[in-house]
């Protein structure tokens, strides 16, 4: 029972975070969910703009004449309001701004859920409306459904919506009638439901995405993660006219670590190492896993003299790390080559690459734990010799 209660907390502690808010999500996977979320923003702003106009032909079949003209203006400012959010959502691209539409969104909807039902002067009983009015539970139910929302966005949607009718029902002087609690009711076990799916979804995709994306040892990129986000790096950067640089690291005798001590010891030194350079990184910088004991440093806005005194710096801290081996208590100690390319003007991402690795080479050759530079005037041969391939 205390077992099963552990693995529980340790699994909500390592869960919740995730789940809580955007705040603990990746780059990548905040860019992938915001292009989620603006996709579901523009398809529901647009069905519900037309529908609130749509419903125009309703309201003067259903309505008292003195309250067509008020509802109908507040239902097209409601439509146009969801429609141009629509059409401007399609062109933004950041988390935080799909998170602002959204937000939009709700609140313009509870806005014209209160007027409207200022306007109809409060109606004290539920068939007293029309059935366009009382949407706004439902609405809220079908927001958390398709958006792929947080833990913390959901309850923030959930607390302005449950506001919103609280207080219509209070100023209608129908709060504790049985109809509306049992509504109530009815809504919350409903919006639990589906804010319990709606993470259920979140934590799988967020598994499956690491997955796909990291690698399983070292907890860092992977390479196919790295090599894309590594092409957007440079594509700014060409566009801006910063510099860019690559750096290749390689484990120098690292089959000797491995044969000494054990492929567990090896596992360990991998996963120091990349916890070390992660720790050291800038913001802006991408590092990842290449593949075996090679990892790879991509450098926005980074010149050759400052990878220069970075590479420098790197191989000397790295020169002092020690990793633990349990065998004996004995801590060992490893070295890096480094190979570096700069962008040259013409480099596409895989040339760049291939330099860097060509630099390492020179590494070997000079006797490791060094780092070494591909000569920029080398790059004619280099493309020749990628024709040759090709
Ligand atoms: P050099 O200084 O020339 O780079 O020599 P090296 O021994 O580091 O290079 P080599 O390519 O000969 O050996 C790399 C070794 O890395 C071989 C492979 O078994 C080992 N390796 C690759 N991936 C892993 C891994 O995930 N864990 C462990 N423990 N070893 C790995
Ligand atoms: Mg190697
Ligand atoms: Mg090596």
């Amino acid at each position: 029972m205390t077992s099963s209660l552990n693995s529980l907390l340790k699994k909500l502690k390592l869960y919740i975070p995730d789940l809580w808010s955007a705040h603990a999500h990746s780059t990548s996977f905040k860019n992938t969910r915001s292009g989620y979320l603006r996709s579901r923003i523009t398809m529901l702003s647009s069905v519900w703009g037309g529908l609130v106009i749509l419903w125009l032909p309703f309201d003067l079949l259903f309505l008292d004449q003195t309250y067509t003209l008020p509802i109908a203006c507040a239902r097209l400012l409601l439509g146009g309001l969801l429609l141009s959010l629509a059409w401007q959502n399609h062109r933004h691209t950041t988390l935080q701004r799909a998170q602002w539409y959204m937000s939009l969104m709700v609140a313009s909807i509870n806005v014209f859920y209160l007027y409207t039902s200022w306007v109809l002067g409060f109606p004290t009983v539920y068939s007293g409306f029309v059935y366009g009015y009382t949407l706004l539970p439902i609405i809220h139910v079908a927001i958390l459904t398709i958006l792929p929302v947080t833990l913390k966005e959901s309850l923030c949607m959930l607390a302005v919506t449950a506001l919103t009718q609280v207080l219509v029902d209070y100023l209608a002087g129908r709060l504790m009638s049985p109809e509306t609690i049992a509504s109530y009711w009815l809504q919350n076990v409903l919006a639990l439901m589906v804010i319990w799916s709606q993470l259920s979804k979140l934590h799988m995709l967020m598994r499956l995405y690491r997955q796909a994306t990291l690698d399983p040892l070292t907890g860092i990129y992977n390479r196919r993660m790295l090599l894309q986000l590594a092409e957007k790096h440079l594509v700014a950067c060409v566009q801006r006219r910063q510099p860019f640089s690559v750096m290749l690291f390689d484990i120098d005798r690292f089959k000797r670590i491995n044969d000494t001590w054990g492929h567990g010891v090896g596992d360990k030194v991998l996963k120091e190492f990349a916890n070390f350079m992660q720790e050291r990184i800038r913001k802006n910088d991408l590092f990842g896993r290449f593949g075996g004991e090679e990892f790879i440093l991509f450098l926005p806005n980074c010149t050759a003299c400052d990878a220069e005194h970075i590479a420098e710096r790197m191989l000397s801290r790295i020169r002092a790390l020690e990793v633990a081996t349990s065998i004996d208590n004995t801590a060992i100690s490893f070295t890096t080559s480094i190979g570096i390319a700069n962008y040259s003007g013409s480099d596409s991402l895989s040339s760049l690459i291939e330099r860097a690795d060509r630099a390492l080479y020179d590494c070997k050759d000079a006797g490791r734990d060094c780092f070494r530079f591909h000569p920029i005037d080398d790059i004619p041969n280099l493309s020749e010799r990628q024709k040759a391939i090709a």
